[in-house]
């Protein structure tokens, strides 16, 4: 099933934000200010080992904030993770999230219907094999502020390996990719805005929001923007801001692009989807090197 439906209204937001609960320099007003003011619609709000509840305070904001956390810590196979949980959970305050552990605390996420990402894979220094263990809804593709540490914020490795596992439930991995800040806003990280996810929904509430999400449909980005993307049956087509270099990413080698290195930009591309492929997305890369990507396009048998 084509995992697209542009038709409705595009939304801007970040699956990973900090604020003082955990780590996070500035308060969730001045945060909702700073962001809304660049076009975000909704923030998720993901502290360190408590949950949010963002209706708590009352208070109104600029933006939609929704509900979240980030768990850390080892599983049983002394791996350890960062794992982001969007959703709105219970049993999950700092003192029940650092007693039960990790996998427990995942477990409560997974049974209050939550999504778990797993975070900034290669900044943590996570295997493949670790990746693949814990079923995760989805990966970060790209962290800001790991980006900004090290520059070991690319997570699309983990991702195709994460793609490319074998699926019993159905013929394609349903693995969605994430590109957000991570943003602590604190001195030693600055950074803001240079990672987030856009979904095309009728309305910017919640429950859509998540619907959407945990649909895929939605596309990451560190710069360009699709503005619509098609499917005929054959060929997906798809209008973009400015870009120099378009791909149809499949698994391994295979692949799809154009372009070109004389600096022609242009905003429309098309591909015919090979049909053996086991899964494909876009990306789309401007004159900057900034890239977006979709989720895979196809969900599904
Ligand atoms: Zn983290
Ligand atoms: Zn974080």
């Amino acid at each position: 099933m084509f995992r697209y439906d542009t038709s409705n209204t595009w939304y801007k937001g970040n699956t990973h934000i900090h604020t003082p609960a955990s780590d996070g320099g500035k308060p969730v007003a001045e945060v909702a200010e700073m962001y809304a003011g660049v076009g975000y619609d909704f923030l998720f709000r993901t502290d360190h080992s408590v949950a949010s509840d963002v209706t708590s305070d009352g208070a109104r904001y600029p933006l939609l904030w929704m509900d979240g956390i980030e768990l850390d810590g080892h599983d049983a196979q002394g791996d350890y993770y960062h794992v982001v949980g969007l959703g709105t959970f219970t049993g999950l305050t700092r003192e029940e999230t650092r007693a039960m552990g990790l996998t427990a605390a995942m477990q409560v996420v997974r049974e209050q219907n939550g999504l778990l990402i797993l975070a900034h894979p290669q900044w943590t220094g996570n295997s493949f094999e670790a990746a693949l263990r814990w079923d995760f809804d989805g990966v970060e593709v790209y962290n800001y502020v790991c980006h900004w540490l090290n520059g070991k914020g690319d997570g699309g490795a983990y991702w195709n390996a994460m793609l490319g596992r074998p699926n019993t439930l159905t013929s394609r991995s349903r693995t969605l990719g994430f590109a957000c800040d991570d943003a602590h806003l604190r001195p030693e990280h600055p950074g803001w805005n240079g990672g987030w996810i856009m979904i095309n929904v009728p309305e910017c509430s919640p429950p859509t929001l998540m619907d959407a999400i945990r649909a895929g449909n939605f596309y990451s980005s560190t710069g360009p923007d699709f503005y619509d993307i098609a499917y005929d049956g054959e060929r997906v087509t798809f209008h973009t801001s400015p870009v120099q270099f378009a791909r149809l990413v499949g698994p391994a080698h295979y692949g799809k692009r154009t372009g070109n290195f004389e600096g022609t930009l242009f905003t429309e591309a098309a591909f015919s989807i090979p049909p053996e492929w086991a899964y494909c997305y876009l990306e789309i890369e401007d004159a900057q090197g900034h890239r977006a990507w979709t989720n895979t396009l196809f969900e599904g048998v």
